[in-house]
């Protein structure tokens, strides 16, 4: 068997021109969508990232703005940054680009950002509403998998989910999408003893480790859906995810690729968590 590979390039592209008619539909009352990106520092990886994504928001006609803060900028200049965005009636999402230099914490920075405005959907209230079964606005990698199988017809009820990572950016907030739509999930970890015995019994497998190809052919049951959150450079500098593609590939009912699968449709889904953060703004000023 060879695996159905899920583009994410074509389906980000599919994500966002279905963004159109929300967007029109803002513009016809005067809003055009606006993402503000607060950027500390020179990592060229954090560079790339928030270039896809300004170029992702200019692609549907949002306004996006990057705001640089020198590495040694003050925790206190970087939150009145922060309330400054949170403020500003032209901006409708904010997010904080991880990761932030060591001297300045991230949580701090993260909980600052009004939860209106969160389209990274890492404040604690909007990751509460998500345990809650009422998300709001929710973590793009978790939505962009979730949008993934969506869009490949990969049913999710009653199936068996195996989660690989229980971070609060990728796992958890995943695991908890995956049983608002009837999955079984397990939850995976650097503690977990025998992976591969949870991994074989699986229907569904999301590899979120940031290890480079961690799941191999033997770990995946034959016609299982994987999906791979993992981005790493492996011994060669080449960028890999936590699957062995070629070879879970030839086993596998479904795969994602690395380059070109889940980060593409990460940032789809942060451009419409912005839409969506301005159309609950619009809405909130229409009921004041
Ligand atoms: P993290 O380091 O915060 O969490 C990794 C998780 O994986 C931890 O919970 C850990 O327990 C688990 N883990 C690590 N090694 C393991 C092993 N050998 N066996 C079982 N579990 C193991 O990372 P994160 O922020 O959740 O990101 C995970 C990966 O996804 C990284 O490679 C990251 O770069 C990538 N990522 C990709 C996107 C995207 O858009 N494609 C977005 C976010 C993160």
């Amino acid at each position: 068997m060879t695996a159905q590979v899920l583009d994410g390039a074509a389906m980000a592209r599919e994500a966002l021109s279905g963004l159109k008619d929300r967007i029109a539909a803002l513009a016809r009352n005067g809003v055009k969508p606006g993402l503000a990106t607060v950027l500390v520092g020179d990592n060229p990886a954090s560079r790339v990232y928030v270039r896809n994504k300004v170029r992702a928001c200019g692609e549907v006609g949002l306004h996006a703005e990057v705001h640089e803060l020198p590495a040694d900028v003050t925790a206190a200049a970087l939150l009145t940054q922060i309330d400054w965005l949170n403020a500003n009636p032209a901006i409708h999402g904010i997010i904080v680009q991880l990761p932030l230099p060591r001297t300045l914490d991230a949580q701090s920075a993260l909980q600052s950002i009004a939860p209106g405005k969160d389209v990274d959907g890492f404040n604690w209230s909007n990751l509460g509403a998500l345990v809650d079964g009422h998300p709001r606005l929710a973590p793009c990698t978790p939505l962009g998998v979730m949008a993934m199988l969506a869009r490949a017809n990969i049913a999710i009820e009653g199936r068996h989910a195996v989660v690989i990572g229980r971070s609060s950016v990728v796992g958890k907030p995943l695991a908890l999408m995956l049983i608002a739509h009837g999955a079984t999930v397990t939850v995976c970890h650097t503690r977990t003893r025998d992976l591969a015995a949870f991994t074989r019994a699986a229907d569904i497998v999301i590899a979120a480790a940031g290890r480079a190809r961690l799941l191999t052919a033997d770990m995946v049951k034959a016609g299982a859906a994987v999906i791979d959150v993992g981005i790493n450079r492996d011994e060669t500098g080449k960028l890999v995810g936590d699957v062995d593609y070629e070879a879970v590939k030839a086993k596998a009912g479904a795969i994602s690729p690395v380059p070109g699968g889940v980060g593409r449709m990460t940032v789809a889904m942060l451009v419409s968590n912005t839409v969506l953060a301005a159309e609950l703004q619009t809405r909130g000023a229409a009921e004041a």
